[in-house]
């Protein structure tokens, strides 16, 4: 298959969004041209649609090792964190006055905004668990600040920004023991990770297909039967009431194939990746002074390397890599003209100093190793250059 990708400008931020696969985009054509239906109508145009929709429901959920019924589709895996997070919080809090939210100090923004708001103009009770240097919640904790009126947990399956895994189903299982619903943001995790929620314990979790060679715009949330949750989006009774909205037919059936590929080649793909990973980290922090890796050394995704450097503008870095051939990111939404450090690498102990030199390098399935060679030639100088 050919890659997507020009060669003489190497794309390093797979973290962000990820190409389509085209075996993916042979699976949606149909659906914007001769099988275009809505799944709602009752004629056969609707009827071929319904069966499009709901043998990829069956698919996800076979991944899922779920019910088919325990599957909802939504536009993006920020509208499943915001479902899940929104949804139960407001559902608990009515059938048991449940007031308390804990969150990792370590979550996406579609996690952290959403529990803001839910404290700011609902009253929510929002606690943030610290983490370990490497960006780890530890269960103990969890155990120790859940409370019989906590709505619901959320925890980061794996980190955006710095790679790290954590725990879930040592959590998963406090969590289980306290009854209380917990619910898992496995957007990163799904190219690379088991999505079992039996063996996670989880009773919500996210997924956004564009992370997994899928399209842009779709994504699902897991919610195991009898979890207490309300829509948040409200209209005809798609999804069971829970999701309203038509169906976007090519992109729930897009991504579908785009989960079975990638879980049924992830393992042969983390392993190259994971050698390419650990050669990158190895020399980088070998030959570049005052550099460290940010996240857990070995508890992370096999695609990503994240580092911070003393004294270096993140920012100016990553204008400077792009300008001879390199796509890498920051590692969080940050953009030029807003130097605020961010809240994942202040929540591991970095000062901002060290935060605001911030390089995301997160490899993907066109990567090859010369590419990482020439990251590796070309990496120590700029940041000289740029401490000059
Ligand atoms: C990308 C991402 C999201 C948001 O998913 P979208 O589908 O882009 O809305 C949420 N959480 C994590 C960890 C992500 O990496």
């Amino acid at each position: 298959m050919r890659s997507m990708i020009p060669e003489d400008y190497i794309y390093f931020d797979y973290a962000a969004t990820t190409p389509l696969d085209p075996r993916v985009l042979q699976v949606m054509l149909p659906f914007f041209s001769q099988n275009f239906g809505n799944p709602s109508s009752i004629h056969r145009y609707g009827q071929q649609a319904e069966a499009a929709v709901e043998t990829a429901r069956e698919t996800c959920a076979k991944i899922l090792n779920c019910q088919p019924g325990e599957i909802v589709f939504t536009s993006c895996g920020t509208e499943s964190n915001n479902l899940a997070l929104r949804g139960t919080a407001l559902a608990n809090r009515q059938s048991r006055n449940a007031n308390h939210i804990l969150v990792s100090s370590v979550e996406h923004h579609a996690i952290t905004h959403t529990a803001e708001q839910l404290h700011r103009v609902f009253g929510f009770d929002v606690e943030f668990l610290p983490v370990n240097r490497f960006g780890q919640v530890d269960p103990q904790d969890v155990a120790a600040r859940i409370r019989p009126d906590t709505a619901i947990v959320s925890i980061i399956y794996c980190n955006n920004e710095i790679g790290t895994i954590n725990p879930i189903s040592e959590i998963g299982e406090i969590c289980r023991s306290a009854n209380v619903p917990f619910h898992t943001d496995s957007v990163q995790a799904s190219a690379y990770l088991s999505l079992n929620v039996q063996e996670l314990k989880v009773d919500l979790l996210s997924i956004g297909a564009h992370k997994f060679y899928g399209p842009k715009g779709v994504g699902a949330l897991f919610i195991r039967k009898n979890t207490p949750i309300i829509p948040i989006q409200t209209g005809g009774g798609q999804e069971s009431g829970m999701r309203a909205g038509t169906y976007n037919v090519p992109y729930i059936a897009g991504m579908a194939e785009a989960l079975h590929l990638v879980q049924s080649e992830r393992e042969e793909l983390s392993a190259s990746l994971t050698l390419m990973r650990d050669r990158l980290i190895g020399q980088m922090l070998e030959e570049i002074p005052q550099v460290q890796l940010t996240g857990h050394p070995t508890q992370r995704l096999p695609n990503h390397v994240s580092f911070v450097f003393n004294q270096v503008d993140g920012n100016l870095l990553l204008m400077h890599l792009d300008r001879v051939g390199f796509a890498c990111s920051s590692g969080s939404a940050c953009k030029t003209g807003n130097p605020e450090p961010s809240d994942v690498l202040l929540a591991l102990g970095l000062s901002p100093k060290w935060a605001l030199g911030s390089l995301r390098v997160t490899l993907g399935k066109h990567t090859t190793p010369a590419h990482i060679d020439l990251l590796c030639d070309n990496l120590p100088s700029i940041v000289s250059k740029l401490r000059a």
